[in-house]
């Protein structure tokens, strides 16, 4: 009789079976989203113990996330019961990497306890060495040159092979001799940067012949998951490994390339082959997870792209619903209709746990977040912090609570050095013997030290600056908005100016977050009551196990699946990213594409798209365009609303080809082939303003009206207001009103937004 097919080949197709099955050689799997990549990966890995080829400790298995290793090595612990031969060396590249260094630790120079050092840690080390060079560390910053070696570094490169022409990239040429000084520095204090991790491991490999070979003899089999997102250093790690039996097993997707911006070569798909030749490439064709309106209007969206490997996907899944695509009028809108979505959607018999929202920007979390609290959704933040956790809103909120609350001790603690302004770790003691020797709070005795002697010359002036500016800020809470009170007191103290002197990516995010912070305190009444929202926010996670909605980036949500899927702010500048659209290249708008396509993919029955046609950022209404990604997907497989009332005959502009007021550009610049779709699409590539002409028109009436007050309106009207609601006219200056809103107490309004009611 035949014998019984083992569980782990249960159900899969013959592409996945032949991955699983040609267990010898180089091989690589090249497939899109949800063709089964990684549950091949997995069966895999069970099939290799199962039939004896390798004890679970001789095979390496690379995940994406920690998330993914776990999950792994699960699945693989139920397809094989756990039989106590030891553990797979399974986890992502730099677990894995610090795992072996610290058997190593002692061939570059360190002992196998060393620290592996956070970001704050990291910089401030480069801002010593930065300083000790006699550079202005204002213009070349801490921040910069840490990037600058973090590339280097993905890219496998210690300081000697860093050429001169890189090397002027940091301080006119200085740049290699600081990496050579961080190195040394690093080693000198026994610790390691994240990078130094892979680093390390290859520079052993390459020196120590007797390691290498060790390594190689261990690992009988490797595996690589998301192989697509691998680094320069990553790969040539990877290929020193497998180089001795060439058991090496890749799965990724070319179209899901999303790192390219952390060093990640979707090159090195190309380079496998050459590599490693004969390697067998198998492709899956078969999606499992979406159903064929989800899978068609990806396809269709990521066929914009070009050079890429190419591939057909296909399923036999049943119809199942549209894409929907909703236009809302604003980001509060949005957030509102998310919540009504998911909730109708557990009605039906949804489960949070299967539901996700996904977001381009960290900072379009916050507007969700609010919304949840409000309406008592649990969720979680998952791959990065809460919005009101983040390191630079808790700096903010630090602020405001001293302001707030002059005993807070913590908070006043949090900032007193920051931004730096040379309160060093012995005034602060000093500070903190005198508030307990009076008993009185740390704000308190501040002003107190200031009479006495205490203190040296720079720390007194110091901190006297600061007694002053909270003191002041103190007074004009009474005077001014707390949001706009908030703003000044960000610049003033000199945290903006922090952010703004580090021209790093993640800078601009912060900026991005305080702006949205400010943006938040507008919705309260008092400073107090915003705090106390904040507290009661920060305390919402306190069931870890319960079921919940994810929220999260795109980026994070790699290779996870949800059965209804929400993406939010499909608009130009959010998605693709202004930065994106600023940097003008194909390049990054197409990566920005790849991960459109991989939000897309994630969905396993319902994809929304939402979009917003107003958007506060920093603070300002803008009105927004759908992203260009939304007009890419085939009306075949989308279903669009919109839920607006005012507006939405502007709005339809931008959608209607007669109407379209760039329909010229189309015409004149066929070459423009990065969109395709209406003129103002193609313009946007041009770098023009694609704002609809009638936009346009109504906001220069808007404006004219800051000179000249439109004549309908008067103190004591009652008015309504697109996003208030009803309220009665109290001032008016110029263009401004200030409105007693029946919902929501006093606000300070455009006259645009609001129309006469009766
Ligand atoms: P991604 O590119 O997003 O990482 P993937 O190619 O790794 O996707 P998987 O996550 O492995 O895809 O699989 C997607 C879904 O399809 C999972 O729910 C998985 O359980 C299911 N699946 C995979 N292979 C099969 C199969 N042969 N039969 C039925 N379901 C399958
Ligand atoms: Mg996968």
């Amino acid at each position: 009789a035949p014998t019984p097919e083992p569980p782990y080949l249960r159900g899969l197709n013959p592409p996945q079976r032949e991955a699983v099955l040609s267990a010898e050689g180089p091989v690589l799997v090249l497939a899109g989203a949800g063709t089964g990549k990684t549950a091949a990966l997995t069966a895999r890995l069970a099939h290799l113990v199962a039939t004896r080829r390798a004890w679970p400790s001789e095979i390496l298995a690379v995940t994406f996330t920690n998330k993914a290793a776990r999950e792994m090595k699960e699945r693989v612990a139920r397809m094989l019961g756990d039989a106590g031969e030891g553990m797979p060396w399974l986890g992502t590249f730099h677990s894995i990497a610090a795992k072996m260094l610290r058997r190593h630790a002692e061939l570059v120079g360190l002992e196998s306890n060393f620290t592996i050092l956070d970001t704050d840690d990291q910089l401030r080390l480069l801002k010593q060495l930065i300083v000790a060079a006699d550079l202005d560390e204002k213009r070349w910053t801490a921040r910069s040159l840490a990037g600058l070696i973090d590339r280097w570094k993905n890219r496998g490169l210690v300081p000697s092979e860093i050429d001169a022409g890189e090397s002027e990239a940091f301080a006119n040429g200085r740049g290699q001799d600081l990496y050579a000084a961080y190195q040394a520095r690093l080693r000198a204090v026994n610790a390691c940067d994240f990078g130094d991790l892979l680093l390390h491991m290859l520079t052993i490999l390459k020196k120590h012949r007797d390691v290498l070979e060790l390594y190689q003899q261990r690992f009988r089999y490797i595996m690589v998951d998301e192989y697509q997102d691998t680094n320069s250093s990553q790969y040539l790690w990877l290929r020193l490994l497998a180089q001795s039996r060439k058991n090496i097993c890749c799965v990724g997707d070319d179209d899901q390339s999303i790192y390219s911006w952390r060093g990640a070569e979707v090159a090195n798909i190309l380079r496998f082959e050459r590599d490693f030749p004969g390697a067998k490439v198998i492709r899956l064709e078969q999606n499992y997870r979406s159903t064929p309106h989800i899978l068609a209007a990806a396809s269709a969206l990521i066929a914009n792209n070009g050079g890429r490997l190419g591939k057909t996907l296909w399923t036999d899944a049943a119809d199942g619903e549209k894409v929907r695509v909703i236009g809302v009028w604003d980001g509060p809108e949005e957030a509102r209709r998310i919540g009504e979505e998911i909730e109708a959607a557990q009605r039906r018999g949804g489960k949070l746990d299967d539901m996700a929202i996904l977001v381009r920007a960290q900072f379009q979390t916050r507007e969700l977040e609010d919304r949840f609290i409000a309406i008592g959704l649990p969720y979680r933040i998952v791959g990065g912090f809460r919005f009101y956790e983040r390191a630079e809103i808790r700096d903010a909120l630090a602020y405001l609570r001293v302001i707030a609350q002059p005993a807070d001790d913590l908070a006043f603690e949090r900032i007193v050095n920051v931004p730096k302004r040379g309160l060093g770790d012995k005034a602060v003691a000093k500070l903190h013997q005198h508030a307990r020797a009076e008993g009185v709070p740390l704000t308190l005795a501040a002003a107190r030290i200031l009479d006495t002697d205490e203190l040296t010359g720079a720390a007194r002036k110091a901190l006297g600056r600061l007694v002053a500016d909270i003191a002041s800020w103190r007074d004009r809470l009474s005077q001014l908005p707390h949001a706009e009170l908030a703003r000044q007191m960000l610049d003033e103290s000199g945290y903006t100016a922090m952010l703004q002197a580090d021209r790093s990516a993640e800078s601009a995010g912060r900026l991005e977050n305080l702006a949205e912070l400010a943006r938040a305190m507008e919705e309260y009444e008092t400073l107090p009551a915003f705090l106390e929202h904040v507290s009661l926010v920060m305390d919402n996670d306190a069931d870890r196990d319960a079921a919940k909605v994810t929220v999260m980036t795109i980026h994070a949500a790699k290779g996870l699946e949800f059965d209804t899927v929400f993406l939010a702010g499909w608009e130009e500048g959010v998605f693709p990213s202004q930065r994106a659209l600023d940097e003008g290249g194909l390049a990054s708008l197409e990566e920005e594409r790849r991960l459109a396509y991989v939000a897309i993919t994630r969905a396993r029955r319902e994809a929304i798209i939402m979009h917003a046609a107003n958007r506060r950022i920093y603070g300002q209404w803008t009105s927004s365009l759908p992203s260009r990604f939304v007009a890419e997907l085939p009306d075949e497989h989308v279903d669009a609303e919109t839920t607006m009332t005012g507006g939405e005959s502007l709005w339809r502009a931008q959608w209607s080809e007669h109407d379209d007021p760039f329909a010229h550009v189309a015409r004149a610049r066929p070459d423009q082939a990065a969109t395709r779709g209406p003129g103002w699409q193609r313009a946007a590539v041009a770098g023009l303003d694609t704002r609809p002409a009638r936009v346009l028109e109504a906001r220069a009436s808007a404006a004219s009206y800051a000179a000249k007050p439109r004549g309908d309106l008067a103190i004591g009207q009652r008015v309504f207001h697109i996003k208030f609601g009803y309220g009665t006219i109290a001032e008016i200056e110029g263009n401004k009103l200030e409105i007693d809103f029946e919902q929501s107490g006093r606000k300070r309004v455009l006259d645009s937004f609001v129309s006469p009611a009766n």
